[in-house]
Protein backbone atom coordinates (compact mmCIF):
# COMPACT_ATOMS: atom_id res chain seq x y z
CA UNK A 1 0.00 0.00 0.00
CA UNK A 2 1.57 3.49 -1.11
CA UNK A 3 2.72 5.94 2.03
CA UNK A 4 -0.12 8.17 0.72
CA UNK A 5 -2.89 5.75 0.97
CA UNK A 6 -2.49 4.97 4.52
CA UNK A 7 -2.15 8.70 5.87
CA UNK A 8 -5.58 9.27 4.15
CA UNK A 9 -6.96 6.61 5.75
CA UNK A 10 -5.14 7.38 9.11
CA UNK A 11 -7.41 11.55 8.27
CA UNK A 12 -10.10 9.63 7.48
CA UNK A 13 -10.65 7.58 10.96
CA UNK A 14 -10.33 10.54 12.57
CA UNK A 15 -12.58 12.47 9.99
CA UNK A 16 -15.33 10.59 10.24
CA UNK A 17 -16.22 11.52 13.75
CA UNK A 18 -15.92 14.97 13.63
CA UNK A 19 -18.59 14.84 10.22
CA UNK A 20 -20.83 13.64 12.82
CA UNK A 21 -20.87 16.26 15.13
CA UNK A 22 -23.37 18.73 13.42
CA UNK A 23 -21.21 22.00 14.40
CA UNK A 24 -23.46 24.19 12.55
CA UNK A 25 -22.83 28.01 14.12
CA UNK A 26 -26.22 28.01 15.35
CA UNK A 27 -25.96 24.61 17.51
CA UNK A 28 -23.07 23.91 20.57
CA UNK A 29 -19.98 22.88 19.31
CA UNK A 30 -19.39 21.08 22.81
CA UNK A 31 -19.39 17.46 21.48
CA UNK A 32 -16.96 17.74 18.78
CA UNK A 33 -14.20 20.08 21.55
CA UNK A 34 -14.98 17.36 24.02
CA UNK A 35 -13.86 14.39 21.72
CA UNK A 36 -10.88 16.19 20.46
CA UNK A 37 -9.88 16.65 23.66
CA UNK A 38 -10.27 13.39 25.09
CA UNK A 39 -8.51 12.08 22.08
CA UNK A 40 -5.68 14.64 23.24
CA UNK A 41 -5.56 13.70 26.20
CA UNK A 42 -5.25 10.43 25.82
CA UNK A 43 -2.26 10.73 24.05
CA UNK A 44 -0.90 12.75 26.87
CA UNK A 45 -1.05 16.32 24.91
CA UNK A 46 -1.25 19.37 27.62
CA UNK A 47 -5.40 19.89 26.56
CA UNK A 48 -7.38 23.65 27.55
CA UNK A 49 -10.64 23.57 26.92
CA UNK A 50 -12.26 27.39 26.95
CA UNK A 51 -15.94 27.96 27.56
CA UNK A 52 -17.68 30.64 25.60
CA UNK A 53 -19.18 33.73 27.87
CA UNK A 54 -21.76 31.84 28.02
CA UNK A 55 -20.58 28.16 28.63
CA UNK A 56 -22.75 27.02 25.54
CA UNK A 57 -19.50 26.49 23.16
CA UNK A 58 -15.86 26.25 23.96
CA UNK A 59 -12.37 26.73 21.74
CA UNK A 60 -9.59 24.33 22.81
CA UNK A 61 -6.07 24.80 23.23
CA UNK A 62 -3.88 21.54 22.75
CA UNK A 63 0.65 22.13 23.22
CA UNK A 64 2.28 18.99 21.81
CA UNK A 65 6.15 19.15 22.61
CA UNK A 66 7.91 21.57 25.52
CA UNK A 67 5.65 24.41 27.17
CA UNK A 68 7.70 27.07 25.79
CA UNK A 69 6.87 30.32 23.65
CA UNK A 70 7.61 30.18 20.40
CA UNK A 71 6.16 27.34 17.95
CA UNK A 72 3.56 26.84 15.41
CA UNK A 73 -0.40 27.16 15.80
CA UNK A 74 -2.35 24.76 13.67
CA UNK A 75 -5.60 26.47 13.62
CA UNK A 76 -8.85 25.31 12.65
CA UNK A 77 -12.54 26.96 13.51
CA UNK A 78 -14.65 23.69 14.53
CA UNK A 79 -18.05 25.12 13.47
CA UNK A 80 -19.73 24.87 9.84
CA UNK A 81 -22.34 26.39 7.76
CA UNK A 82 -26.33 24.74 7.60
CA UNK A 83 -27.52 22.40 4.53
CA UNK A 84 -30.57 23.52 4.72
CA UNK A 85 -32.01 23.88 1.28
CA UNK A 86 -28.66 22.50 -0.75
CA UNK A 87 -28.74 19.05 -2.59
CA UNK A 88 -26.87 16.29 -0.99
CA UNK A 89 -26.48 12.86 -2.63
CA UNK A 90 -25.35 11.34 0.96
CA UNK A 91 -26.39 12.52 4.42
CA UNK A 92 -24.32 15.24 5.11
CA UNK A 93 -23.19 14.63 8.87
CA UNK A 94 -22.19 11.24 7.79
CA UNK A 95 -18.80 11.30 5.85
CA UNK A 96 -19.01 9.14 2.97
CA UNK A 97 -15.87 8.26 0.62
CA UNK A 98 -16.92 7.94 -2.84
CA UNK A 99 -13.85 6.93 -5.42
CA UNK A 100 -10.73 9.45 -4.44
CA UNK A 101 -13.35 11.96 -2.67
CA UNK A 102 -14.34 12.31 0.79
CA UNK A 103 -17.66 13.84 1.38
CA UNK A 104 -20.00 15.83 4.19
CA UNK A 105 -20.24 19.19 5.51
CA UNK A 106 -16.98 20.13 6.37
CA UNK A 107 -14.23 18.28 4.69
CA UNK A 108 -13.31 20.97 3.02
CA UNK A 109 -14.10 23.72 5.54
CA UNK A 110 -12.59 22.54 7.44
CA UNK A 111 -12.47 19.69 9.83
CA UNK A 112 -9.94 17.74 7.24
CA UNK A 113 -7.48 20.09 8.70
CA UNK A 114 -8.45 19.49 11.52
CA UNK A 115 -8.45 15.68 11.51
CA UNK A 116 -5.05 16.07 9.71
CA UNK A 117 -3.61 17.81 12.67
CA UNK A 118 -5.30 15.42 15.87
CA UNK A 119 -4.19 12.31 13.44
CA UNK A 120 -1.04 13.66 13.50
CA UNK A 121 -0.79 13.78 16.98
CA UNK A 122 0.57 10.37 18.29
CA UNK A 123 3.68 10.90 15.65
CA UNK A 124 4.43 15.07 16.46
CA UNK A 125 4.35 13.22 19.91
CA UNK A 126 6.93 10.82 19.57
CA UNK A 127 9.31 13.40 17.88
CA UNK A 128 11.25 15.58 20.53
CA UNK A 129 9.97 18.63 19.50
CA UNK A 130 12.37 21.24 20.60
CA UNK A 131 9.25 24.06 20.09
CA UNK A 132 5.82 23.66 20.87
CA UNK A 133 3.15 22.34 18.33
CA UNK A 134 -0.45 23.84 19.43
CA UNK A 135 -3.48 22.80 18.06
CA UNK A 136 -6.48 25.49 18.52
CA UNK A 137 -10.03 24.87 17.50
CA UNK A 138 -12.04 28.10 17.89
CA UNK A 139 -16.46 28.42 17.38
CA UNK A 140 -18.34 31.48 15.26
CA UNK A 141 -16.30 31.40 12.75
CA UNK A 142 -18.24 30.99 9.75
CA UNK A 143 -20.83 34.20 11.40
CA UNK A 144 -18.18 36.63 11.50
CA UNK A 145 -14.64 35.14 12.88
CA UNK A 146 -15.99 36.11 16.76
CA UNK A 147 -14.85 32.90 18.67
CA UNK A 148 -11.01 33.59 17.62
CA UNK A 149 -10.44 36.95 19.56
CA UNK A 150 -11.83 35.67 22.96
CA UNK A 151 -9.48 32.02 22.60
CA UNK A 152 -6.25 34.82 21.83
CA UNK A 153 -7.39 36.77 24.53
CA UNK A 154 -7.12 34.17 26.81
CA UNK A 155 -4.28 33.21 25.64
CA UNK A 156 -3.05 36.71 25.89
CA UNK A 157 -4.04 36.10 29.92
CA UNK A 158 -1.92 32.62 29.95
CA UNK A 159 1.09 34.56 28.78
CA UNK A 160 1.29 31.74 26.04
CA UNK A 161 3.46 33.48 23.72
CA UNK A 162 3.68 30.91 19.83
CA UNK A 163 5.53 32.62 17.22
CA UNK A 164 3.64 31.12 13.77
CA UNK A 165 0.13 30.56 12.80
CA UNK A 166 -1.01 28.19 10.24
CA UNK A 167 -4.66 28.65 9.36
CA UNK A 168 -5.50 25.81 7.99
CA UNK A 169 -9.15 26.76 5.76
CA UNK A 170 -8.90 25.10 1.99
CA UNK A 171 -6.46 26.22 -0.23
CA UNK A 172 -5.39 23.59 -1.77
CA UNK A 173 -2.02 23.60 0.03
CA UNK A 174 -1.27 26.74 -1.36
CA UNK A 175 0.38 29.25 0.93
CA UNK A 176 -2.40 32.02 1.60
CA UNK A 177 -0.33 35.24 2.71
CA UNK A 178 -3.46 38.13 1.83
CA UNK A 179 -7.11 37.68 3.13
CA UNK A 180 -9.70 40.70 3.25
CA UNK A 181 -11.31 41.51 6.08
CA UNK A 182 -15.24 41.61 7.19
CA UNK A 183 -16.69 43.84 8.77
CA UNK A 184 -20.95 43.16 9.63
CA UNK A 185 -22.85 46.25 10.70
CA UNK A 186 -26.71 46.52 11.15
CA UNK A 187 -27.88 50.05 10.67
CA UNK A 188 -31.71 50.65 12.14
CA UNK A 189 -33.48 54.00 10.60
CA UNK A 190 -35.95 55.87 13.04
CA UNK A 191 -38.90 57.50 10.95
CA UNK A 192 -42.14 59.23 11.65
CA UNK A 193 -44.77 56.96 11.40
CA UNK A 194 -48.16 59.02 9.35
CA UNK A 195 -50.62 57.30 6.97
CA UNK A 196 -49.57 57.45 3.52
CA UNK A 197 -52.61 59.70 2.69
CA UNK A 198 -50.74 62.61 4.70
CA UNK A 199 -47.26 61.84 3.38
CA UNK A 200 -46.10 64.99 4.61
CA UNK A 201 -46.59 64.47 8.45
CA UNK A 202 -44.16 61.98 8.37
CA UNK A 203 -40.92 60.33 7.30
CA UNK A 204 -41.08 56.62 5.73
CA UNK A 205 -38.02 54.82 7.61
CA UNK A 206 -37.98 52.05 4.83
CA UNK A 207 -37.43 55.02 2.31
CA UNK A 208 -34.53 56.32 4.00
CA UNK A 209 -33.11 52.94 4.40
CA UNK A 210 -32.91 52.49 0.57
CA UNK A 211 -30.99 56.14 0.70
CA UNK A 212 -28.53 55.05 2.71
CA UNK A 213 -28.28 51.70 0.57
CA UNK A 214 -27.98 54.18 -2.17
CA UNK A 215 -25.02 55.70 -0.48
CA UNK A 216 -22.66 52.62 0.19
CA UNK A 217 -23.23 51.56 -3.54
CA UNK A 218 -21.54 54.94 -4.42
CA UNK A 219 -19.09 54.82 -1.39
CA UNK A 220 -18.53 51.41 -3.00
CA UNK A 221 -17.97 52.78 -6.48
CA UNK A 222 -15.84 55.27 -5.33
CA UNK A 223 -13.23 52.67 -3.74
CA UNK A 224 -13.33 50.84 -6.61
CA UNK A 225 -12.35 53.53 -9.03
CA UNK A 226 -9.60 54.77 -6.01
CA UNK A 227 -8.13 52.07 -4.52
CA UNK A 228 -7.48 48.37 -5.86
CA UNK A 229 -5.22 45.61 -4.68
CA UNK A 230 -4.92 43.60 -7.87
CA UNK A 231 -4.08 40.25 -6.13
CA UNK A 232 -7.35 40.34 -4.81
CA UNK A 233 -10.48 39.26 -7.22
CA UNK A 234 -12.74 41.65 -6.94
CA UNK A 235 -9.80 44.24 -6.23
CA UNK A 236 -11.63 46.63 -4.39
CA UNK A 237 -12.94 47.28 -0.93
CA UNK A 238 -16.66 46.28 -1.43
CA UNK A 239 -19.81 46.93 0.73
CA UNK A 240 -23.16 45.38 0.25
CA UNK A 241 -26.66 45.49 1.85
CA UNK A 242 -28.41 42.03 1.99
CA UNK A 243 -30.76 41.89 4.63
CA UNK A 244 -33.63 44.52 5.13
CA UNK A 245 -36.74 44.41 7.27
CA UNK A 246 -39.12 47.36 8.39
CA UNK A 247 -42.75 48.97 8.36
CA UNK A 248 -46.13 47.67 9.71
CA UNK A 249 -48.47 47.98 6.76
CA UNK A 250 -48.68 49.06 3.22
CA UNK A 251 -50.52 52.56 3.99
CA UNK A 252 -48.36 53.93 6.68
CA UNK A 253 -44.81 55.30 6.70
CA UNK A 254 -42.89 53.15 8.28
CA UNK A 255 -41.49 53.91 11.82
CA UNK A 256 -38.41 51.54 11.89
CA UNK A 257 -36.30 50.04 9.21
CA UNK A 258 -32.99 47.70 9.75
CA UNK A 259 -30.64 46.83 6.75
CA UNK A 260 -27.20 44.27 7.70
CA UNK A 261 -24.66 44.91 5.46
CA UNK A 262 -20.99 44.47 5.34
CA UNK A 263 -17.72 45.73 4.20
CA UNK A 264 -15.14 43.44 3.37
CA UNK A 265 -11.35 45.13 2.94
CA UNK A 266 -8.29 44.59 1.07
CA UNK A 267 -5.45 45.32 3.23
CA UNK A 268 -5.05 48.72 4.15
CA UNK A 269 -8.36 49.99 4.05
CA UNK A 270 -10.49 50.32 7.50
CA UNK A 271 -13.65 49.56 7.45
CA UNK A 272 -14.46 51.00 10.60
CA UNK A 273 -13.24 54.39 8.74
CA UNK A 274 -15.92 53.18 6.19
CA UNK A 275 -18.61 53.25 8.67
CA UNK A 276 -17.84 56.13 10.19
CA UNK A 277 -17.79 57.90 6.81
CA UNK A 278 -21.28 56.20 5.96
CA UNK A 279 -22.66 57.82 9.00
CA UNK A 280 -21.30 61.23 8.36
CA UNK A 281 -22.46 61.32 5.11
CA UNK A 282 -26.03 59.83 5.58
CA UNK A 283 -26.55 62.62 8.72
CA UNK A 284 -25.32 65.19 5.82
CA UNK A 285 -27.33 64.03 2.92
CA UNK A 286 -30.27 62.04 4.38
CA UNK A 287 -31.12 62.68 7.76
CA UNK A 288 -29.91 66.50 8.26
CA UNK A 289 -31.92 68.13 6.16
CA UNK A 290 -35.15 66.38 7.52
CA UNK A 291 -34.24 67.81 10.71
CA UNK A 292 -36.00 70.88 11.18
CA UNK A 293 -38.90 69.25 10.59
CA UNK A 294 -38.73 66.09 12.18
CA UNK A 295 -36.22 66.46 14.75
CA UNK A 296 -36.84 62.67 15.49
CA UNK A 297 -34.90 61.24 12.70
CA UNK A 298 -32.79 59.06 13.48
CA UNK A 299 -29.63 56.66 12.16
CA UNK A 300 -27.88 54.29 14.36
CA UNK A 301 -24.67 51.37 13.00
CA UNK A 302 -24.01 48.49 15.49
CA UNK A 303 -21.16 46.51 14.50
CA UNK A 304 -22.09 42.64 14.65
CA UNK A 305 -18.65 41.33 13.35
CA UNK A 306 -15.33 42.43 12.77
CA UNK A 307 -12.27 40.34 11.63
CA UNK A 308 -9.54 42.23 9.81
CA UNK A 309 -7.55 41.63 6.79
CA UNK A 310 -4.72 39.14 6.73
CA UNK A 311 -1.82 41.50 5.51
CA UNK A 312 1.33 40.08 3.46
CA UNK A 313 4.40 40.10 6.12
CA UNK A 314 7.60 41.37 4.86
CA UNK A 315 9.87 38.67 5.52
CA UNK A 316 7.21 36.93 7.25
CA UNK A 317 8.54 34.14 9.12
CA UNK A 318 5.05 31.86 8.47
CA UNK A 319 5.48 32.32 4.84
CA UNK A 320 8.48 31.55 4.55
CA UNK A 321 7.98 28.03 6.69
CA UNK A 322 5.15 27.19 5.11
CA UNK A 323 6.40 27.35 1.58
CA UNK A 324 9.64 25.07 2.75
CA UNK A 325 7.12 22.44 4.51
CA UNK A 326 4.50 22.81 0.91
CA UNK A 327 8.06 23.05 -1.06
CA UNK A 328 6.31 25.96 -3.01
CA UNK A 329 8.13 29.08 -4.02
CA UNK A 330 4.01 31.09 -4.25
CA UNK A 331 1.92 32.67 -2.28
CA UNK A 332 -1.64 34.11 -3.23
CA UNK A 333 -4.25 35.90 -2.18
CA UNK A 334 -8.05 34.95 -1.13
CA UNK A 335 -10.85 37.53 -1.47
CA UNK A 336 -12.67 35.64 1.76
CA UNK A 337 -12.41 36.28 5.29
CA UNK A 338 -10.93 33.97 7.51
CA UNK A 339 -8.86 34.20 11.13
CA UNK A 340 -5.72 34.32 10.21
CA UNK A 341 -5.75 38.85 10.52
CA UNK A 342 -6.73 38.11 13.99
CA UNK A 343 -3.92 35.53 14.90
CA UNK A 344 -1.53 38.68 13.10
CA UNK A 345 -2.83 40.99 15.32
CA UNK A 346 -2.21 39.13 18.05
CA UNK A 347 1.18 39.32 17.40
CA UNK A 348 1.80 36.53 15.43
CA UNK A 349 3.00 35.32 11.98
CA UNK A 350 0.48 34.08 9.64
CA UNK A 351 -0.71 32.43 6.81
CA UNK A 352 -3.70 30.33 5.72
CA UNK A 353 -3.14 26.75 4.21
CA UNK A 354 -4.85 23.91 4.08
CA UNK A 355 -6.62 20.88 2.29
CA UNK A 356 -9.42 21.15 -0.04
CA UNK A 357 -10.57 23.92 -2.18
CA UNK A 358 -13.06 26.83 -1.40
CA UNK A 359 -14.69 26.26 -4.05
CA UNK A 360 -16.41 23.19 -2.22
CA UNK A 361 -17.16 25.21 1.04
CA UNK A 362 -20.42 25.66 1.76
CA UNK A 363 -21.97 23.98 -1.15
CA UNK A 364 -24.36 21.16 -1.09
CA UNK A 365 -22.36 17.70 -1.66
CA UNK A 366 -19.13 19.12 0.24
CA UNK A 367 -15.97 17.56 -0.73
CA UNK A 368 -12.29 16.95 -0.31
CA UNK A 369 -9.62 15.07 -2.56
CA UNK A 370 -8.09 12.37 0.00
CA UNK A 371 -5.06 13.05 -2.02
CA UNK A 372 -5.17 16.82 -0.36
CA UNK A 373 -5.10 15.27 3.19
CA UNK A 374 -2.53 12.76 2.52
CA UNK A 375 -0.49 16.20 1.29
CA UNK A 376 -1.73 17.83 4.31
CA UNK A 377 -0.57 15.47 7.00
CA UNK A 378 2.91 14.81 4.78
CA UNK A 379 3.06 18.89 5.57
CA UNK A 380 2.11 18.53 9.33
CA UNK A 381 4.89 15.61 9.45
CA UNK A 382 7.44 17.87 7.97
CA UNK A 383 6.35 20.23 10.31
CA UNK A 384 7.08 18.07 13.46
CA UNK A 385 10.73 16.93 11.76
CA UNK A 386 11.01 20.57 11.23
CA UNK A 387 10.58 21.75 14.80
CA UNK A 388 12.47 18.11 16.60
CA UNK A 389 15.80 19.58 14.45
CA UNK A 390 18.57 21.10 16.76
ZN1 LIG B 1 -13.72 28.05 7.00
Amino acid sequence: MPAETRSSDAVLAVLEPLIGFATVSSESNRPLIDHAAALLRDLRADVEVVPSPDGAKASLWATIGPKIDGGVVLAGHSDVVPVAGQDWTSPPFAMEVRGSRAYGRGVADMKGFIACALASAPRLIAMNLKKPIHIALTYDEEVGCIGAPLLLRWLGEQGVKPEIAFIGEPTLMQVVNAHKGITVARTTLHGVEAHSSLAHKGVSAVGLAAQCIVLLIEMEAELAATRTNMDFLPAHTTISANTIQGGTAVNILAGEAVFEWNVRPIPGDDANAIIARFEAEAERRILGPLRDRFPTVALSTEIVANAPALVPEVEGRAESLAKQLARTNSAIAVPYAAEAGQFQNAGLSAVIIGPGSIEQAHKGDEWVELDQLSACAAFIERLGEHLSAA
